[in-house]
Protein backbone atom coordinates (compact mmCIF):
# COMPACT_ATOMS: atom_id res chain seq x y z
CA UNK A 1 0.00 0.00 0.00
CA UNK A 2 1.43 3.48 -0.75
CA UNK A 3 0.97 5.49 2.42
CA UNK A 4 1.44 8.96 3.67
CA UNK A 5 1.65 10.09 -0.02
CA UNK A 6 -1.77 11.17 -0.11
CA UNK A 7 -2.55 15.06 0.94
CA UNK A 8 -6.58 15.87 1.23
CA UNK A 9 -7.58 19.22 1.41
CA UNK A 10 -9.44 19.79 5.13
CA UNK A 11 -12.31 22.05 4.73
CA UNK A 12 -11.89 22.19 8.45
CA UNK A 13 -8.52 23.83 8.68
CA UNK A 14 -8.36 24.94 5.89
CA UNK A 15 -5.25 23.35 4.53
CA UNK A 16 -3.86 20.69 3.01
CA UNK A 17 -3.00 17.95 5.51
CA UNK A 18 -1.26 14.33 4.64
CA UNK A 19 -3.73 11.94 4.94
CA UNK A 20 -3.48 9.68 8.14
CA UNK A 21 -6.82 7.76 8.54
CA UNK A 22 -8.33 6.69 11.98
CA UNK A 23 -7.84 3.23 11.77
CA UNK A 24 -5.97 1.49 8.18
CA UNK A 25 -6.32 -0.11 5.94
CA UNK A 26 -10.14 0.66 6.72
CA UNK A 27 -11.53 4.24 5.33
CA UNK A 28 -15.06 5.25 6.50
CA UNK A 29 -15.78 7.74 3.95
CA UNK A 30 -19.32 9.62 3.88
CA UNK A 31 -21.28 11.25 1.55
CA UNK A 32 -24.74 13.72 1.31
CA UNK A 33 -26.83 11.83 -0.81
CA UNK A 34 -29.94 13.39 -2.97
CA UNK A 35 -33.31 14.79 -1.76
CA UNK A 36 -35.63 12.18 -3.70
CA UNK A 37 -38.25 14.56 -5.22
CA UNK A 38 -37.08 15.24 -8.69
CA UNK A 39 -34.55 13.83 -11.12
CA UNK A 40 -30.79 14.05 -10.99
CA UNK A 41 -29.57 16.92 -12.58
CA UNK A 42 -26.45 18.56 -13.62
CA UNK A 43 -25.86 19.57 -9.79
CA UNK A 44 -26.08 16.34 -8.95
CA UNK A 45 -23.09 14.91 -11.01
CA UNK A 46 -20.49 16.85 -9.27
CA UNK A 47 -20.40 15.33 -5.82
CA UNK A 48 -21.21 11.91 -7.29
CA UNK A 49 -18.20 11.98 -9.33
CA UNK A 50 -15.69 13.47 -7.14
CA UNK A 51 -16.68 11.53 -4.51
CA UNK A 52 -16.77 8.05 -6.65
CA UNK A 53 -13.40 9.06 -7.84
CA UNK A 54 -12.03 9.78 -4.03
CA UNK A 55 -13.47 5.82 -3.48
CA UNK A 56 -12.11 4.54 -6.23
CA UNK A 57 -8.15 5.99 -5.53
CA UNK A 58 -7.99 5.15 -2.35
CA UNK A 59 -9.28 1.60 -3.06
CA UNK A 60 -6.58 1.99 -5.62
CA UNK A 61 -3.73 2.77 -3.00
CA UNK A 62 -4.92 -0.42 -0.91
CA UNK A 63 -7.52 1.18 1.37
CA UNK A 64 -10.79 -0.69 2.53
CA UNK A 65 -13.49 1.80 1.80
CA UNK A 66 -16.70 1.92 3.45
CA UNK A 67 -18.62 4.25 1.36
CA UNK A 68 -21.72 5.53 2.73
CA UNK A 69 -24.09 7.58 0.95
CA UNK A 70 -27.21 8.46 2.40
CA UNK A 71 -30.98 8.75 0.12
CA UNK A 72 -32.99 11.64 2.62
CA UNK A 73 -36.83 10.63 2.20
CA UNK A 74 -38.34 12.69 4.99
CA UNK A 75 -37.78 15.93 6.78
CA UNK A 76 -35.97 18.32 3.70
CA UNK A 77 -38.16 20.83 3.95
CA UNK A 78 -38.37 23.83 1.64
CA UNK A 79 -36.34 26.94 1.19
CA UNK A 80 -33.88 23.84 3.14
CA UNK A 81 -34.83 25.76 6.44
CA UNK A 82 -37.19 24.69 9.67
CA UNK A 83 -40.49 25.50 8.01
CA UNK A 84 -42.56 24.93 5.08
CA UNK A 85 -43.76 21.87 2.87
CA UNK A 86 -41.65 18.10 3.19
CA UNK A 87 -40.32 18.53 -0.63
CA UNK A 88 -41.30 15.00 -0.83
CA UNK A 89 -44.82 15.15 0.31
CA UNK A 90 -45.20 18.26 -1.45
CA UNK A 91 -44.42 16.26 -5.11
CA UNK A 92 -46.63 13.54 -3.69
CA UNK A 93 -49.81 15.65 -3.36
CA UNK A 94 -49.06 17.27 -6.61
CA UNK A 95 -48.65 13.89 -8.23
CA UNK A 96 -51.29 11.92 -5.70
CA UNK A 97 -48.70 9.50 -5.15
CA UNK A 98 -47.51 8.06 -1.93
CA UNK A 99 -44.27 9.83 -0.65
CA UNK A 100 -43.04 6.72 -0.53
CA UNK A 101 -43.83 6.08 -4.39
CA UNK A 102 -42.13 9.80 -5.05
CA UNK A 103 -39.11 8.71 -3.14
CA UNK A 104 -38.85 4.85 -4.62
CA UNK A 105 -39.49 6.19 -8.41
CA UNK A 106 -36.25 8.99 -8.09
CA UNK A 107 -34.45 6.90 -5.98
CA UNK A 108 -34.28 4.64 -8.78
CA UNK A 109 -33.99 6.98 -11.76
CA UNK A 110 -30.98 8.56 -9.61
CA UNK A 111 -29.40 5.02 -9.57
CA UNK A 112 -29.92 4.57 -13.03
CA UNK A 113 -28.10 8.32 -13.70
CA UNK A 114 -25.31 7.32 -11.60
CA UNK A 115 -24.68 3.77 -13.33
CA UNK A 116 -24.55 6.08 -16.27
CA UNK A 117 -22.10 7.73 -14.79
CA UNK A 118 -20.30 4.70 -14.14
CA UNK A 119 -19.85 5.65 -10.54
CA UNK A 120 -19.84 2.74 -7.90
CA UNK A 121 -22.57 1.71 -5.85
CA UNK A 122 -22.03 2.73 -2.43
CA UNK A 123 -21.13 0.06 0.08
CA UNK A 124 -24.28 1.15 2.35
CA UNK A 125 -27.06 3.31 1.15
CA UNK A 126 -29.78 4.05 3.95
CA UNK A 127 -32.46 6.05 3.80
CA UNK A 128 -33.96 8.57 6.53
CA UNK A 129 -36.94 6.49 6.79
CA UNK A 130 -35.17 3.47 7.88
CA UNK A 131 -33.40 5.21 10.62
CA UNK A 132 -36.33 6.83 13.00
CA UNK A 133 -35.26 5.51 15.72
CA UNK A 134 -32.10 5.95 15.53
CA UNK A 135 -32.82 9.76 15.08
CA UNK A 136 -35.20 9.92 17.94
CA UNK A 137 -32.12 8.36 20.49
CA UNK A 138 -29.75 11.20 18.99
CA UNK A 139 -32.19 13.43 19.83
CA UNK A 140 -32.56 12.33 23.59
CA UNK A 141 -28.89 12.16 24.31
CA UNK A 142 -29.05 15.69 22.91
CA UNK A 143 -31.53 17.16 25.57
CA UNK A 144 -29.34 15.14 28.17
CA UNK A 145 -26.57 17.02 27.44
CA UNK A 146 -28.80 19.94 27.92
CA UNK A 147 -28.23 20.99 24.48
CA UNK A 148 -31.48 20.93 23.27
CA UNK A 149 -34.69 22.16 24.66
CA UNK A 150 -38.73 21.08 23.63
CA UNK A 151 -41.31 23.55 22.47
CA UNK A 152 -44.87 22.48 21.66
CA UNK A 153 -43.92 18.98 20.28
CA UNK A 154 -40.56 20.16 18.65
CA UNK A 155 -37.07 19.80 20.00
CA UNK A 156 -34.55 22.73 18.71
CA UNK A 157 -30.62 22.40 19.32
CA UNK A 158 -29.41 24.99 21.51
CA UNK A 159 -26.29 26.43 19.56
CA UNK A 160 -25.78 29.67 21.94
CA UNK A 161 -25.45 26.74 25.14
CA UNK A 162 -23.19 24.76 22.65
CA UNK A 163 -21.08 27.67 21.62
CA UNK A 164 -20.21 28.07 25.42
CA UNK A 165 -17.72 24.65 24.93
CA UNK A 166 -17.75 24.14 21.28
CA UNK A 167 -17.40 26.55 18.31
CA UNK A 168 -20.02 26.81 16.31
CA UNK A 169 -19.21 28.06 12.75
CA UNK A 170 -15.95 26.37 12.93
CA UNK A 171 -16.31 24.55 9.56
CA UNK A 172 -18.22 27.56 7.77
CA UNK A 173 -15.96 30.13 9.22
CA UNK A 174 -19.31 31.53 10.39
CA UNK A 175 -19.15 33.71 13.62
CA UNK A 176 -21.78 33.04 15.90
CA UNK A 177 -22.74 36.85 16.54
CA UNK A 178 -22.66 37.79 13.28
CA UNK A 179 -25.15 34.80 12.74
CA UNK A 180 -26.98 36.07 15.35
CA UNK A 181 -27.50 39.83 14.26
CA UNK A 182 -28.13 39.10 10.89
CA UNK A 183 -30.73 36.70 11.47
CA UNK A 184 -32.73 39.33 13.89
CA UNK A 185 -33.71 41.22 11.09
CA UNK A 186 -35.90 38.09 9.74
CA UNK A 187 -38.71 36.68 11.19
CA UNK A 188 -40.03 33.39 11.85
CA UNK A 189 -37.84 32.81 14.99
CA UNK A 190 -41.19 30.99 15.72
CA UNK A 191 -40.83 28.59 18.74
CA UNK A 192 -36.84 29.08 18.70
CA UNK A 193 -34.86 30.57 21.43
CA UNK A 194 -32.56 32.22 19.23
CA UNK A 195 -33.12 32.49 15.45
CA UNK A 196 -29.85 30.03 15.21
CA UNK A 197 -31.02 27.05 16.62
CA UNK A 198 -32.35 24.63 14.41
CA UNK A 199 -34.90 21.78 14.59
CA UNK A 200 -34.04 18.33 15.84
CA UNK A 201 -37.65 17.32 15.49
CA UNK A 202 -40.61 18.87 14.39
CA UNK A 203 -44.13 18.46 15.65
CA UNK A 204 -46.46 17.59 12.97
CA UNK A 205 -49.74 18.45 12.07
CA UNK A 206 -52.89 16.25 11.32
CA UNK A 207 -52.47 16.84 7.60
CA UNK A 208 -48.16 16.36 7.65
CA UNK A 209 -48.22 13.37 5.32
CA UNK A 210 -44.64 11.42 6.94
CA UNK A 211 -44.71 11.50 10.66
CA UNK A 212 -43.84 9.25 13.40
CA UNK A 213 -44.36 8.84 17.33
CA UNK A 214 -41.74 10.12 19.27
CA UNK A 215 -41.35 10.93 23.01
CA UNK A 216 -42.15 14.13 22.19
CA UNK A 217 -45.62 13.48 20.32
CA UNK A 218 -46.02 12.77 16.65
CA UNK A 219 -43.75 14.50 14.24
CA UNK A 220 -40.43 13.98 12.03
CA UNK A 221 -37.08 14.38 12.37
CA UNK A 222 -35.14 17.41 11.37
CA UNK A 223 -32.78 17.51 8.31
CA UNK A 224 -29.53 17.50 9.41
CA UNK A 225 -29.83 14.88 11.83
CA UNK A 226 -29.92 11.73 9.32
CA UNK A 227 -26.39 12.31 8.28
CA UNK A 228 -25.60 12.46 12.00
CA UNK A 229 -27.50 8.95 12.88
CA UNK A 230 -26.45 7.54 9.59
CA UNK A 231 -22.66 8.05 9.44
CA UNK A 232 -22.53 7.26 13.36
CA UNK A 233 -24.23 4.05 12.76
CA UNK A 234 -22.36 2.57 10.18
CA UNK A 235 -18.94 4.21 10.53
CA UNK A 236 -18.87 5.15 13.82
CA UNK A 237 -18.97 8.15 16.21
CA UNK A 238 -15.40 9.41 14.58
CA UNK A 239 -14.83 8.32 10.69
CA UNK A 240 -12.34 9.44 8.26
CA UNK A 241 -13.98 11.49 5.18
CA UNK A 242 -17.48 13.33 5.05
CA UNK A 243 -17.92 14.53 1.71
CA UNK A 244 -20.54 16.69 0.07
CA UNK A 245 -21.04 20.23 -2.29
CA UNK A 246 -19.72 23.27 -0.55
CA UNK A 247 -23.66 24.60 -0.95
CA UNK A 248 -23.91 21.89 2.12
CA UNK A 249 -21.46 23.15 5.03
CA UNK A 250 -23.46 25.74 6.17
CA UNK A 251 -25.83 25.15 7.83
CA UNK A 252 -25.98 21.19 7.29
CA UNK A 253 -22.71 20.12 7.97
CA UNK A 254 -22.15 22.77 10.74
CA UNK A 255 -25.43 21.49 12.70
CA UNK A 256 -23.57 17.93 11.79
CA UNK A 257 -20.41 18.54 13.62
CA UNK A 258 -23.09 20.36 16.50
CA UNK A 259 -25.04 17.45 17.17
CA UNK A 260 -22.16 14.21 17.02
CA UNK A 261 -20.18 17.05 19.75
CA UNK A 262 -23.17 17.16 21.63
CA UNK A 263 -23.75 13.99 21.64
CA UNK A 264 -20.31 11.89 21.61
CA UNK A 265 -17.82 14.57 23.13
CA UNK A 266 -15.51 14.81 19.54
CA UNK A 267 -15.81 16.16 16.61
CA UNK A 268 -17.86 13.68 13.81
CA UNK A 269 -15.18 13.99 10.94
CA UNK A 270 -11.40 13.99 10.75
CA UNK A 271 -11.25 15.33 7.23
CA UNK A 272 -14.42 17.50 5.39
CA UNK A 273 -14.28 17.50 1.52
CA UNK A 274 -16.15 19.87 -0.19
CA UNK A 275 -16.55 20.05 -4.27
CA UNK A 276 -17.02 23.56 -6.13
CA UNK A 277 -19.95 25.01 -7.60
CA UNK A 278 -20.92 24.46 -11.32
CA UNK A 279 -22.09 27.11 -13.78
CA UNK A 280 -24.13 27.04 -16.77
CA UNK A 281 -22.94 29.65 -19.04
CA UNK A 282 -21.72 31.22 -16.27
CA UNK A 283 -24.73 31.38 -14.00
CA UNK A 284 -25.85 29.46 -11.78
CA UNK A 285 -28.18 26.82 -12.08
CA UNK A 286 -31.92 27.52 -10.71
CA UNK A 287 -35.37 26.89 -12.14
CA UNK A 288 -36.12 30.43 -12.21
CA UNK A 289 -33.47 31.25 -14.81
CA UNK A 290 -34.97 28.37 -17.45
CA UNK A 291 -31.40 26.57 -16.93
CA UNK A 292 -32.30 24.12 -15.12
CA UNK A 293 -31.07 20.80 -16.89
CA UNK A 294 -31.42 17.32 -15.51
CA UNK A 295 -29.13 14.35 -16.56
CA UNK A 296 -31.64 12.91 -19.33
CA UNK A 297 -31.89 15.85 -20.63
CA UNK A 298 -28.36 16.55 -20.91
CA UNK A 299 -27.44 12.58 -21.83
CA UNK A 300 -30.38 12.89 -24.74
CA UNK A 301 -29.79 16.65 -25.53
CA UNK A 302 -33.78 17.43 -25.28
CA UNK A 303 -33.23 20.90 -23.69
CA UNK A 304 -33.43 23.97 -25.29
CA UNK A 305 -29.86 25.32 -23.98
CA UNK A 306 -28.40 22.22 -25.46
CA UNK A 307 -27.05 22.11 -29.09
CA UNK A 308 -26.71 18.02 -28.76
CA UNK A 309 -26.58 15.40 -26.47
CA UNK A 310 -24.04 14.45 -24.30
CA UNK A 311 -22.82 11.45 -23.20
CA UNK A 312 -22.60 10.31 -19.99
CA UNK A 313 -19.13 9.91 -20.08
CA UNK A 314 -18.57 12.69 -21.78
CA UNK A 315 -19.98 14.60 -18.57
CA UNK A 316 -17.81 12.45 -16.17
CA UNK A 317 -14.59 13.37 -18.16
CA UNK A 318 -15.60 17.08 -18.28
CA UNK A 319 -15.72 16.92 -14.16
CA UNK A 320 -12.72 15.14 -14.23
CA UNK A 321 -11.02 18.17 -16.36
CA UNK A 322 -11.27 20.48 -13.36
CA UNK A 323 -9.87 20.43 -9.80
CA UNK A 324 -13.15 19.52 -7.59
CA UNK A 325 -12.11 22.38 -5.52
CA UNK A 326 -12.26 24.71 -8.82
CA UNK A 327 -15.62 26.40 -10.26
CA UNK A 328 -17.44 24.56 -13.36
CA UNK A 329 -18.92 26.27 -16.02
CA UNK A 330 -20.81 23.90 -18.15
CA UNK A 331 -21.00 25.50 -22.11
CA UNK A 332 -22.20 23.60 -25.77
CA UNK A 333 -18.19 24.61 -26.35
CA UNK A 334 -16.70 22.95 -23.18
CA UNK A 335 -18.94 20.06 -23.27
CA UNK A 336 -17.83 19.16 -27.34
CA UNK A 337 -14.12 20.20 -26.66
CA UNK A 338 -14.73 17.30 -23.53
CA UNK A 339 -16.19 14.94 -25.81
CA UNK A 340 -12.97 15.17 -27.96
CA UNK A 341 -10.98 14.63 -25.12
CA UNK A 342 -12.87 11.60 -24.27
CA UNK A 343 -12.74 9.54 -27.21
CA UNK A 344 -8.68 10.28 -27.24
CA UNK A 345 -8.79 8.98 -24.14
CA UNK A 346 -10.76 5.84 -25.13
CA UNK A 347 -9.12 5.20 -28.54
CA UNK A 348 -6.00 4.81 -26.34
CA UNK A 349 -7.73 2.92 -24.21
CA UNK A 350 -8.64 0.26 -27.04
CA UNK A 351 -5.24 0.77 -28.55
CA UNK A 352 -3.02 0.24 -25.42
CA UNK A 353 -5.49 -3.05 -24.33
CA UNK A 354 -4.32 -4.17 -27.59
CA UNK A 355 -0.52 -3.08 -27.84
CA UNK A 356 2.12 -5.99 -28.07
CA UNK A 357 5.76 -5.61 -26.78
CA UNK A 358 8.04 -7.06 -29.80
CA UNK A 359 11.35 -7.36 -29.23
CA UNK A 360 12.46 -8.60 -32.48
CA UNK A 361 13.33 -5.35 -34.21
CA UNK A 362 15.67 -3.31 -31.65
CA UNK A 363 17.50 -3.81 -29.09
CA UNK A 364 18.93 -1.06 -27.83
CA UNK A 365 17.02 1.28 -24.99
CA UNK A 366 15.85 5.16 -25.43
CA UNK A 367 16.76 6.22 -22.37
CA UNK A 368 15.60 9.43 -22.99
CA UNK A 369 11.91 8.30 -23.77
CA UNK A 370 12.23 5.72 -21.15
CA UNK A 371 12.66 8.63 -18.84
CA UNK A 372 9.47 10.93 -20.21
CA UNK A 373 7.63 7.97 -19.72
CA UNK A 374 8.92 7.35 -16.74
CA UNK A 375 8.27 11.30 -15.36
CA UNK A 376 4.49 11.13 -16.74
CA UNK A 377 3.86 7.95 -14.82
CA UNK A 378 5.03 9.45 -10.99
CA UNK A 379 3.75 13.04 -12.36
CA UNK A 380 0.11 11.47 -12.65
CA UNK A 381 0.23 9.60 -9.49
CA UNK A 382 1.77 12.94 -8.03
CA UNK A 383 -1.37 14.93 -9.02
CA UNK A 384 -3.64 12.27 -7.64
CA UNK A 385 -1.85 12.43 -4.36
CA UNK A 386 -1.93 16.18 -4.44
CA UNK A 387 -5.70 16.19 -3.39
CA UNK A 388 -6.97 14.45 -5.90
CA UNK A 389 -6.27 16.78 -8.71
CA UNK A 390 -7.36 14.51 -11.64
CA UNK A 391 -7.28 18.12 -14.18
CA UNK A 392 -3.22 17.63 -13.55
CA UNK A 393 -3.41 13.97 -13.55
CA UNK A 394 -5.42 13.90 -17.17
CA UNK A 395 -2.69 15.79 -18.52
CA UNK A 396 -0.30 13.43 -17.67
CA UNK A 397 -2.06 10.69 -19.17
CA UNK A 398 -2.23 12.28 -22.34
CA UNK A 399 1.36 12.47 -22.59
CA UNK A 400 1.42 8.99 -21.87
CA UNK A 401 -1.17 8.51 -24.59
CA UNK A 402 0.88 10.38 -27.21
CA UNK A 403 3.91 7.29 -26.47
CA UNK A 404 1.09 4.99 -26.79
CA UNK A 405 0.25 6.38 -30.46
CA UNK A 406 3.62 6.83 -31.44
CA UNK A 407 4.02 2.97 -31.26
CA UNK A 408 0.51 2.27 -32.33
CA UNK A 409 1.41 4.22 -35.91
CA UNK A 410 5.07 2.71 -36.38
CA UNK A 411 7.02 5.91 -34.51
CA UNK A 412 8.44 4.76 -32.24
CA UNK A 413 9.24 0.82 -31.60
CA UNK A 414 8.10 -0.79 -28.27
CA UNK A 415 11.55 -2.37 -27.96
CA UNK A 416 13.17 1.21 -26.84
CA UNK A 417 10.95 1.02 -23.69
CA UNK A 418 12.06 -2.41 -22.52
CA UNK A 419 9.76 -4.43 -21.49
CA UNK A 420 9.37 -3.72 -18.04
CA UNK A 421 8.99 -0.12 -18.88
CA UNK A 422 6.64 -0.59 -21.84
CA UNK A 423 4.46 -2.89 -19.93
CA UNK A 424 4.40 0.01 -17.11
CA UNK A 425 3.35 2.52 -19.24
CA UNK A 426 0.13 0.20 -20.44
CA UNK A 427 -0.88 -0.76 -17.37
CA UNK A 428 -0.50 2.81 -15.99
CA UNK A 429 -2.51 4.13 -18.52
CA UNK A 430 -4.95 1.22 -18.72
CA UNK A 431 -5.51 1.56 -14.81
CA UNK A 432 -5.84 5.56 -14.62
CA UNK A 433 -8.65 5.53 -17.42
CA UNK A 434 -10.81 2.95 -16.30
CA UNK A 435 -10.11 2.07 -12.64
CA UNK A 436 -8.65 5.50 -10.93
CA UNK A 437 -10.53 7.65 -13.72
CA UNK A 438 -13.72 5.73 -13.97
CA UNK A 439 -13.69 6.16 -18.44
CA UNK A 440 -15.18 3.01 -19.94
CA UNK A 441 -16.53 2.65 -23.78
CA UNK A 442 -20.06 3.54 -24.66
CA UNK A 443 -20.69 1.66 -27.44
CA UNK A 444 -23.96 -0.93 -27.24
CA UNK A 445 -23.47 -4.09 -28.22
CA UNK A 446 -25.66 -3.52 -31.11
CA UNK A 447 -23.08 -1.07 -32.23
CA UNK A 448 -20.51 -3.52 -31.73
CA UNK A 449 -22.20 -5.85 -34.19
CA UNK A 450 -23.01 -3.87 -37.17
CA UNK A 451 -19.32 -2.38 -36.79
CA UNK A 452 -17.88 -6.11 -37.25
CA UNK A 453 -19.95 -6.53 -40.57
CA UNK A 454 -18.81 -2.91 -41.67
CA UNK A 455 -15.63 -3.81 -41.32
CA UNK A 456 -15.78 -7.08 -42.36
CA UNK A 457 -17.25 -6.55 -45.54
CA UNK A 458 -14.66 -3.04 -46.12
CA UNK A 459 -12.18 -5.59 -46.06
CA UNK A 460 -13.57 -7.66 -48.67
CA UNK A 461 -14.18 -4.86 -51.19
CA UNK A 462 -10.87 -3.46 -50.14
CA UNK A 463 -9.57 -6.72 -51.56
CA UNK A 464 -11.56 -6.70 -54.74
CA UNK A 465 -10.11 -3.26 -55.15
CA UNK A 466 -13.92 -2.16 -55.25
CA UNK A 467 -13.17 1.43 -54.41
CA UNK A 468 -17.07 2.76 -54.74
CA UNK A 469 -17.69 -0.06 -51.68
CA UNK A 470 -14.62 1.12 -49.83
CA UNK A 471 -16.09 4.92 -49.77
CA UNK A 472 -19.44 3.78 -49.22
CA UNK A 473 -18.65 1.58 -46.21
CA UNK A 474 -16.50 4.67 -45.09
CA UNK A 475 -19.42 6.91 -44.86
CA UNK A 476 -21.60 4.71 -43.45
CA UNK A 477 -19.35 3.79 -40.61
CA UNK A 478 -18.43 7.73 -40.08
CA UNK A 479 -22.43 7.74 -39.90
CA UNK A 480 -22.34 5.69 -36.76
CA UNK A 481 -18.91 7.44 -34.64
CA UNK A 482 -16.37 5.44 -36.09
CA UNK A 483 -13.37 5.80 -38.22
CA UNK A 484 -11.78 3.43 -40.69
CA UNK A 485 -8.00 2.78 -40.04
CA UNK A 486 -6.23 1.09 -42.95
CA UNK A 487 -2.94 0.18 -40.89
CA UNK A 488 0.45 -1.55 -42.88
CA UNK A 489 -0.81 -5.16 -41.63
CA UNK A 490 -4.43 -4.79 -40.34
CA UNK A 491 -7.79 -2.85 -41.01
CA UNK A 492 -8.32 -1.01 -37.05
CA UNK A 493 -10.65 1.49 -36.33
CA UNK A 494 -11.29 4.31 -33.75
CA UNK A 495 -14.11 6.50 -32.58
CA UNK A 496 -13.84 9.68 -34.58
CA UNK A 497 -12.34 12.38 -32.24
ZN1 LIG B 1 -26.07 15.18 4.84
Amino acid sequence: MKQNTLKIYNTLSRKKEVFEPLSPPHIGLYVCGPTVYGDAHLGHSRPAVTFDTVNRYLTHMGYKVRYVRNITDVGHLQGDADEGEDKIAKKAKLEQLEPMEVAQQYTDSYHRDMEALNTWKPSIEPRATGHIPEQIALVQGILDEGLGYVVNGSVYFDVLKYNEKYQYGKLSGRILEELISGSRALDGQGEKRNPVDFALWKNASSEHLMKWESPWGVGFPGWHLECTAMSSKYLGKQFDIHGGGMDLMFPHHECEIAQGNACNHQDPVKYWMHNNMITINGQKMGKSLGNFITLQELFSGNHQLLEQAYSPMTIRYFILTAHYRSTLDFSNDALIAAQKGYKKIINGLRIAKNLQFNSDKNDWLDENQINQVEQSISSAYRAMDDDFNTAQAIGHIFNILKKINSVYTGQLHSSIFGKEIFDKMISTYVVFVDEILGLKEEKSDNQQGLLDVLLKIYTEAKTAKNYDKVDEIRLDLKELGFVVKDMKDKIDWAYEE
